[in-house]
């Protein structure tokens, strides 16, 4: 299970973060997860909402997962793209020299607190 040890460990920041600004209630995590972190959003909103009920900060939160496409630049002329994969040419000239701009995020945005 491996949502339930991410949705674990953004939990610890989570109720880390809220302790420190003194926070009492957690109402709402923001998250962006790109296609590339390979993980099921379904299952990681499950295991968040299955961990929450042992902690009394956060346990009428909700997690709010955003979905981060794949897109690239193409280093040879410089063509923005949205992709499916990990591994693409270009769509516009076909070239392989695509650097990568998003897709791999695993990041808390925003905590909000009550
Ligand atoms: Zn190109």
């Amino acid at each position: 299970m491996h949502e339930a040890s991410i949705a674990a460990s953004l939990i610890e920041i989570v109720i880390d973060t809220a302790e420190k600004n003194k926070a009492e209630k957690v109402t709402k995590v923001f998250v962006k997860i790109g296609r590339l972190a390979a993980i099921e959003i379904d299952s990681l909103e499950f295991a968040y909402d299955a961990i929450k009920e042992e902690y009394e900060i956060i346990k009428d939160s909700e997690i709010i997962i955003e979905d981060v496409p794949i897109t690239g630049k193409c280093q040879k002329c410089g063509v923005t793209d949205t992709y499916e994969e990990m591994f693409f040419a270009c769509g516009a000239c076909g070239a392989f020299e695509v650097e990568l701009l998003t897709g791999e995020e695993l990041t808390i945005t925003e905590i909000e607190v009550d």
